[in-house]
């Protein structure tokens, strides 16, 4: 707690102004945060009803932000205790990349890459900081600019255990079933590897312009049909070449999966080819 407070931010330093969403504990508001010498518009987690459970949750997610610092990941500002405590983030003025996706069924491909590309490099810093995300999706995606994309939402992330090498949740909760590796479903052990899998699908809803994976399979038939080797079908008009990256993130065995780092260049790669013809 005293390492995050030395973060802290006077309640007059943070202006709060329209809603952007809401989540587990509270709502999402957007709004300004007066520093030393600028003034830059943000967006504030805020608690609702100072609920002592949503305080922890908060703090937890400001401590591990705090230690990352990366172009695409959303970026903390500070804590503010004011009526209730705030985690006051830079404000990625453009929303969910799942939104956008969804609105823009014209994108190109290049485009699409692009927005792997980063989103590949944020995760692969993250893979480097120990940090599994455990909630990467297109909904918590968020956009700058058309061109730059941000990881958001530390919510459900946590630091590999350095002896055991992984995460091991106590138990399932509110979790994001679609996105999850089979190891985590069975045995609640999270990686980077595991984050790899949620990247697979990641690429299948950019693909498929916001689609909801697995249409309306339950929990145990979206697994019954993992584990009989069915994954996610090709995204109409996707290139074999990054069906295939996405097939590899779903390799049953995680040992088996590529790493983001190795990811990257095959995707800088495609990147750069459609980019060219302009695809
Ligand atoms: P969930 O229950 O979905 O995990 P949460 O409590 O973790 O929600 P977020 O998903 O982080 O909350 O935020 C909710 C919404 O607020 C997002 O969908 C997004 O629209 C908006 N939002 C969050 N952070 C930012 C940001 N830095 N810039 C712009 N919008 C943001």
């Amino acid at each position: 707690r005293e390492d995050v407070m030395s973060n802290d931010l006077q309640p007059e330093q943070v202006i709060l102004e329209g809603k952007l969403g809401s989540g587990q504990f509270g709502e999402v508001k957007k709004g300004v945060c007066h520093l030393v010498n600028k003034t830059v518009p943000v967006a504030v987690k805020t608690l609702k009803n100072n609920d002592p459970a949503g305080e922890k949750e908060i703090l937890r997610e400001a401590t591990l932000m705090k230690r990352l610092d990366h172009q695409h990941i959303v970026r903390m500002i500070g804590v503010c205790k004011g009526e209730s405590l705030m985690l006051v983030m830079e404000l990625a003025e453009l929303g969910p990349l799942k939104k956008y996706l969804e609105k823009h069924l014209e994108m190109k491909v290049w485009h699409q890459v692009e927005m792997m590309l980063q989103i590949c490099d944020g995760m692969q810093y993250l893979e480097s900081r120990d940090v599994v995300h455990r909630d990467l999706a297109t909904r918590n995606v968020l956009l700058v600019t058309e061109h730059f994309a941000k990881i958001s939402d530390f919510g459900m992330s946590r630091m590999v255990d350095s002896n055991s090498e992984y995460y091991h949740a106590h138990g399932p909760g509110r979790w994001p079933l679609m996105w999850y590796a089979p190891e985590c479903l069975y045995y609640h052990k999270f990686d980077s590897k595991s984050d790899v899998w949620s990247f697979g699908v990641t690429l299948w809803e950019i693909m498929s312009f916001g689609a909801r994976p697995y249409d309306r399979k339950r929990p145990q038939e979206i697994l019954n049909f993992i584990e009989s080797g069915n994954r996610l079908r090709k995204p109409k008009n996707c290139d074999d070449r990054l069906y295939n990256i996405m097939l590899s993130c779903w390799a049953l065995e995680k040992g088996k999966r590529p790493t983001f780092r190795e990811m990257k260049p095959t995707l800088d790669h495609l990147y750069k080819e459609f980019k060219i013809t302009n695809m």
